[in-house]
């Protein structure tokens, strides 16, 4: 399949890439760089564009004959998203709704979208299923829930499908750690762990002990990014027009704060100085998928199932690339 990737050059959106390449896909990648790595993808693949130029995206629909596209390019940090949610709305939704439409108006069927389960707030039950309330509590959440609801208008009104994954918490590098996660600055909390074990770090701030969870810190479902990759390709093969699906992304496990730490000082061999510090804004105590739709629907299982085998992932990573991308 003629597949435009947009924003295939960042964390998730390489490694669905390398995957696709792999599956004898023709692809291209569409990427500002502004989060994005050069090196992350082949350099054959890799037009340099931004999403707010719309016209540069419809050309290269239009030459390179694309049939789906797969949207990767958003900003995606929580704390970030309360404090400046004009840039939020502004890069999640609106040049995301005109990529979408171009894609209506060159009869591209085919759409995956990157949603996030920040869609549903706090949710009352854990883990969650698809068709739990949804309710953002940030910025972010709701960037993502209003193109969802865009995507369905979409797919009920013109010959258009489309699969909305809900990620829960992408964590881990490429098996064979040729690419993996590199933000600048790094927010994320296993990258950062694993940086504060390198000594790279004085320490790690753990944002709240008193949260209703087992050890008082917030607890996430954390997903292999290769298995996210896998879901997205699944998902595309099984997408039919004016039908959409949404899916939840996870192992079904939850790991709270003080689990990720202790996980990554068992798989380096090294100390990690903690901090305590007050709540992050945004952050719902508890996140956990209940993954059987996808499962069922596709076929997807999760190869790794557990913190640990996902954390040595990022640690060989790390260890093989100390500046990212930068090295
Ligand atoms: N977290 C933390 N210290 C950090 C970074 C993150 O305690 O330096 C916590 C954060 O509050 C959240 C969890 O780790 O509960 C995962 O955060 P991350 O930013 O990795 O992902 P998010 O859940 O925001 O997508």
């Amino acid at each position: 399949m003629r597949i435009l990737v947009i924003g295939g050059a960042g964390y998730i959106g390489s490694h669905t890439v390398k995957q696709l390449l792999t599956r004898g896909h023709d692809v291209t990648v569409f990427d500002n760089l502004s989060l994005g790595h050069r090196r992350a993808v082949p350099a054959e693949r890799l037009v340099v564009g931004d999403l707010r130029d719309i016209d540069h995206i419809d050309q290269l629909m239009v030459t390179s004959r694309i049939e789906a596209v797969i949207h990767f390019a958003a900003l995606a940090n929580v704390g970030e998203s309360v404090k400046e949610p004009a840039r939020y709305y502004t890069n999640n939704l609106i040049y995301s709704l005109n990529l979408l439409d171009r894609c209506r108006r060159n009869g591209i069927g085919k759409f995956v979208f990157s949603s996030t389960c920040a869609v549903y707030g706090t949710p009352a039950v854990v883990p969650i299923v698809e068709s739990e309330k949804k309710s953002p509590i940030n910025a972010y959440g709701n960037t993502k829930l209003a193109f969802e609801m865009a995507l369905a208008d979409y797919a009920a009104a013109y010959p258009f499908g489309y699969a909305a994954l809900r990620y829960f918490n992408a964590a881990g590098a490429a098996a064979d750690a040729t690419i993996g996660e590199h933000h600048e600055p790094e927010s994320h909390l296993i990258p950062i762990v694993i940086q504060a074990a390198m000594g790279k770090r004085p320490h790690v701030e753990i944002f709240g002990n008193d949260y209703p969870t087992p050890d008082g810190t917030c607890v996430r479902d954390y997903i292999h990014v290769d298995d996210l990759a896998a879901a997205h390709i699944l998902a595309l093969d099984k997408i039919t027009p004016k039908s959409g699906q949404v899916y939840n992304v996870g192992i079904g496990r939850g790991y709270s704060v003080r689990d990720v730490i202790r996980t990554v000082e068992e798989v380096t061999g090294s100390k990690v100085p903690v901090k305590e510090a007050p709540r992050r804004v945004g952050d719902p105590a508890e996140l956990i998928a209940n993954p059987d739709k996808i499962k069922r629907e596709l076929g997807w299982s999760a190869k790794y199932a557990d913190l640990r085998s996902i954390v040595e992932t990022a640690w060989n990573w790390h260890k093989s690339h100390p500046n990212g991308y930068g090295e």
